[in-house]
């Protein structure tokens, strides 16, 4: 039996200092990420080698908003130095196949008339209405996908993110708060759509998914069994979820854990 273990990477299998709570010993941890010559992101020991040593019917897919220049810095999650077979980037708007985007899969997308113009004349206009204050640091424009702020976490008015949300969902946006990265992406991209292409490719008979983000949900809905990390957004914000998925005890890098443990158990029971 084939098993996709479709995850999202940051704060469900990897992590920030700032993100990975205090309970860890420094010497548990490995570096999965550098970025600009610093370690960026780590995975606990036990975590890496739960996820190396899944049974070789078990497909593990990172499935990410990470553009592609961001997820090839994580090479802490390729086993032997091999990244993963399929790659899912750009929250689902770009699947890349043995590091190569598949080019067909995007044209399809941008048909869906995601595009520089649909950012430039239909959202653009109301990000600079809505967000010209002094806590949005950086607008990113994401390979003309999606748009992500870079905001000062402090000085965010957090009461305000479902007035935000509102008025971004009437154009056709989603909206989810990542750490520092308010990201505004087109209700056309979805990590699930692209799963699900992704699952049909290897023939895959069960479908487990990990995240944390609002932007994870669709993608957990879409699987057999789902797991959501009790820190992250999607578990703050009270989104309603259907029973097939399931919340973590652990918080932190402590649930990354938790999830690898609980996958390695299912990827033993399907042997
Ligand atoms: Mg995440």
């Amino acid at each position: 039996m084939t098993v996709l273990f479709a995850s999202d990477l940051d704060q469900t299998l990897i992590y920030s200092r700032r993100s990975m709570g205090s309970e860890v010993k420094p010497e548990d941890l490995i570096e999965v990420e550098r970025y600009e010559g610093k370690p960026q992101s780590y995975m606990t020991e036990q975590s890496q080698t739960a996820l190396w040593e899944l049974e070789p019917d078990t497909v593990f897919v990172p499935v990410t908003t990470r553009t592609r220049e961001q997820y090839e810095r994580v090479t802490g999650i390729y086993e032997g130095n091999e990244p993963p077979q399929f790659a899912i980037i750009s929250n689902g708007a770009v699947i890349l196949e043995n590091g190569e985007p598949i080019k067909e899969w995007s044209t399809d997308i941008r048909r869906q008339c995601v595009s520089r113009k649909t950012i430039i004349e239909e959202l653009m206009p109301v990000v600079h209405q809505h967000f010209n204050e002094d806590w949005v640091l950086r607008v990113r424009q994401a390979e003309d996908w999606f748009v992500y702020l870079v905001v000062d976490r402090a000085r965010f008015p957090e009461e305000k993110i479902g007035f935000y949300t509102d008025i971004f969902r009437e154009i056709g946006w989603s909206l989810s708060l990542q750490g520092r990265k308010l990201y505004l992406m087109p209700e056309s991209i979805t990590k699930a759509a692209a799963m699900e292409y992704v699952r049909d490719r290897i023939n895959a008979d069960y479908v487990i998914a990990a995240g944390d983000s609002l932007l994870d949900l669709d993608l957990l809905e879409s699987a057999d069994a789902g797991l959501l990390a009790a820190h992250g957004e999607a578990v703050r914000s009270d989104a309603e979820v259907s029973d097939h998925i399931i919340v973590t005890e652990e918080k932190g890098i402590k649930a990354g854990e938790e999830i690898l443990a609980k996958v390695a158990d299912i990827s033993m029971q399907s042997k």
